[in-house]
């Protein structure tokens, strides 16, 4: 059987996209990543588009590994003066990432597409692989909690994500389409795989796009899902509240459920202790992504695993 040589992740922030950066490092430009946008924000005079970026600066290696996000070792002068004179101040951009913003902004506002922006970014900061955000049209996750509707990044940062969420939702989801490229990369993967990131607001606006995810349905690659419990525990952010807020077990088992019909495969943690998802065929193997070494083991066990799948 031959090398996979052509991959689509899914993904939102950390999870899916330290995936990424490990399965980038064996394919180069053969990966496709389709980033969630439905917690895009406009702030600051901007256009913020987290997960792209986030994803973006981990595929270029500057990413802030420690702080999460951002860019390792930026200032933030410029975000320090529009506080000064008055600007809001509750979401921080450091200089470069403000640029990338501000270019997107700019691009986009001449009539360019977001897609080619962040192509346009992705090749002048050296990312070999292709990042493609889910859509062109605008989604916004937006949150209830007892103070009423908020939208995500406000409840993330402003709120810290206290729970309980009453409802959650998509703004913007019924026009959504996938774009020509996500369609494109997806009919060319041989392997499709979603990503270790928050099943509920990073993976679910991506599989809410009804035409991208019918499109996933027809695909004959297998498509494959990476558990986001270490151990039975979240690494980081609020993906347990988000799974119980939609009355799910915060386990593999309960994140495959979302995947349902979708998924035929799931690579779970080996120190889980929860009962692993039914009906699909799982690998059990360490999946904490520690360093660049352990991000691109994940993705070789990943690629072996879906190779497999069709080899018997
Ligand atoms: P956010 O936007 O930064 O919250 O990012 P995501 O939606 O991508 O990621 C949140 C999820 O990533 C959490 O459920 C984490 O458990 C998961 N995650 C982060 N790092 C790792 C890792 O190294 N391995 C696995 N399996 N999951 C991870």
């Amino acid at each position: 059987v031959s090398r996979i040589g052509r991959c689509v992740v899914l993904a939102g922030g950390t999870g899916g996209a330290k995936l990424a950066a490990g399965m980038q490092d064996l394919l180069g430009d053969g990966l496709s990543v389709i980033a969630n946008t439905a917690d895009d924000i406009e702030v600051l005079g901007v256009d913020v588009s987290p997960d792209p970026d986030l994803i973006t600066y981990w595929l270029a290696g500057e990413i802030d590994e420690e702080r999460g996000w951002g860019i390792r070792g930026d200032s933030f002068t410029v975000f320090e003066r529009l506080v000064a004179l008055g600007a809001p101040d509750w979401f921080g951009l450091s200089d470069r990432d403000l640029a990338t913003c501000l270019y997107r902004r700019t691009f986009v506002a001449e009539g360019g597409r977001r897609t080619d922006a962040q192509a346009q970014i992705c090749r002048s900061l050296g990312v070999r692989a292709v990042v493609l955000p889910m859509c062109e049209q605008p989604v916004r996750t937006r949150v209830r909690t007892a103070e009423g509707w908020r939208g995500l990044q406000e409840f993330l940062i402003v709120d810290r994500a206290r729970p309980p969420i009453e409802a959650i939702e998509l703004e913007g989801i019924a026009d959504a389409q996938p774009t020509a490229e996500v369609l494109a990369a997806i009919s060319a993967a041989e392997a499709i795989v979603i990503g270790p990131s928050n099943p509920v607001i990073s993976i679910g606006p991506i599989l809410a796009v009804t035409a991208l995810r019918e499109a996933l349905a027809a695909t004959d690659a297998p498509v494959i899902a990476v558990s986001p419990y270490v151990a039975g525990e979240v690494v980081k952010g609020p993906t347990d509240a988000f799974m119980s807020a939609i009355g799910r077990p915060s386990t593999a088992a309960g994140v495959a459920s979302l995947y349902k019909g979708l998924i035929e495969a799931m690579v779970c943690d080996e120190a889980d202790p929860n009962s692993p998802p039914e009906g699909i065929e799982t690998l059990s193997c360490p999946t904490l992504m520690e360093g660049r070494d352990g991000r691109r083991r994940l993705a070789e066990r990943t690629l072996e695993f879906s190779r497999n799948l069709r080899s018997h």
